[in-house]
């Protein structure tokens, strides 16, 4: 661990006066800029990483923004590309998000079937190897690019979790990734009957249990619970079954593990970070629909620290709280007091998804620091004082 803070680079959504030079735009070139992408040589190949979305989840980064990052990569001669899982990039184009949009290619991140991909050794939690995404592997460079978001297995999604999650293959994602988590359940087997745990599973309201009859396995569901608790009611006399943050925890900490092995493919100074804290959703991209967004907008910060710039966007979501009139109707166990100590992710994914949990575990892997440092670029305040820039009236078409 290391006394020294790492820089994070913020603009507010906020402005402070009625003009384009005191907007986001400006603000994404302004933190661009100061994240300096001289360290990208010509003709490196910058891997852009990004979720593009699914069906109709429309709710990640504008592309207008995606245009402009990958327009300072070209001008480092660079040569930018953006990349996400398979399906995510063959339908990117209803979303909007094409080469032409973007100003780069889109590029699976293994392969065209989803196999293009480099064993990576992990020994984690008896699992050996990762299959990581070949296409990222052998980027060059890496602009991890995240819409900070909710995310039903660990309460908040952004730049670890893309890494985490997005930077390997489907197989590695599901079956290796995600049921590490299940290794700390515990369900006593031999103390239920499948006619108690089918009772369990009928008791729960987000159908987080499941209970398979023919193997006798039940299973809670990490991305549906929300650790209400009311399970427990119904297995008070048999006492079967624990709900246990470790279970929780453990998959924060693979997200960790997991995104340490992208980020070692990189030198130091050729990995960036930005997330926009824009449509902040209670879900993942990945879920494939619109949702209600329960946190109002805050901006976007960068930073050459992962660890930095993750904790920085829960702080600053934090501070912006739920919009509590958003939450949907489905969260029925939301805990609004104002006197518990939890984040707004955690009010409505339940206690036990601390989203801090990843960069606590990340900056014990060495990844990077959860101290920063918050430089705000083009304050609302610093703009109010701000003489615009006349603007001509367009008189007519320019086409440009
Ligand atoms: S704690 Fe609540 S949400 Fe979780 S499995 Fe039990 S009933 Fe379902």
């Amino acid at each position: 661990m290391t006394t020294e803070t790492s820089k994070v680079y913020f603009g507010s959504i906020q402005h402070g006066k009625i003009g384009e030079f005191a907007s986001l735009g400006p603000k994404v070139d302004k933190i661009v800029e100061l994240l300096d992408f001289t360290s990208i040589k010509a003709g490196d190949k910058v891997a852009i990483k990004m979720h593009l979305g699914y069906n109709s989840g429309y709710q990640t980064i504008p592309v207008y923004f995606v245009r402009q990052i990958v327009k300072a990569v070209h001008k480092t001669g660079g040569y930018p590309f953006i990349t996400d899982n398979p399906t995510s990039v063959y339908n990117a184009v209803d979303r909007g998000y094409t080469q032409e949009t973007c100003g780069c290619p889109l590029i699976p991140v293994a392969g065209v079937k989803d196999k293009y991909t480099y064993e990576t050794k992990v020994n984690f939690r008896g699992v050996e190897n990762f299959d990581m995404g070949g296409v990222l592997h052998d980027a060059d460079a890496l602009i991890d690019l995240s819409h900070a978001k909710g995310h039903g297995a660990s309460g908040y999604g952004g730049a670890i979790k893309n890494l985490a999650l997005g930077g390997y293959s489907r197989p590695t994602r599901w079956a290796k990734i995600h049921p590490i988590a299940y290794q700390a359940q515990r369900w006593d087997s031999k103390k239920c009957t499948p006619e108690h745990a089918k009772e369990l599973a009928k008791s729960c309201g987000y159908n987080a249990i499941q209970y398979d009859e023919k193997k006798h396995k039940l299973i809670i569901d990490i991305h549906e619970c929300t650790q209400c608790m009311e399970c427990l009611e119904t297995d008070r006399d048999v006492g079967c079954l624990e709900i246990n943050q470790e279970s929780f925890t453990l998959f924060q900490e693979t997200l960790a593990v997991a995104a340490k092995q992208v980020l070692e493919r990189f030198d130091k100074d050729k990995r960036f970070f930005i997330n926009f804290m824009l449509q902040i959703t209670p879900y993942c991209d990945c879920l494939g629909m619109a949702q209600p967004v329960v946190v109002p907008e805050v901006g976007v910060v960068g930073s050459r620290d992962i660890v930095a710039i993750e904790t920085a966007t829960l702080d600053l979501i934090a501070k912006a709280g739920l919009i509590e009139k958003s939450i949907p109707p489905y969260f029925k166990h939301v805990n609004l007091d104002p006197s518990a100590d939890l984040h707004p992710f955690q009010r409505i994914h339940g206690p036990m998804k601390n989203p801090y949990l990843a960069t606590e575990f990340a900056e014990k892997l060495g990844m990077g620091n959860r101290k920063y440092d918050l430089v705000e670029v083009l304050s609302p305040e610093e703009t109010m004082k701000i003489e615009p820039p006349k603007t001509k009236i367009e008189r007519q078409p320019t086409f440009f």
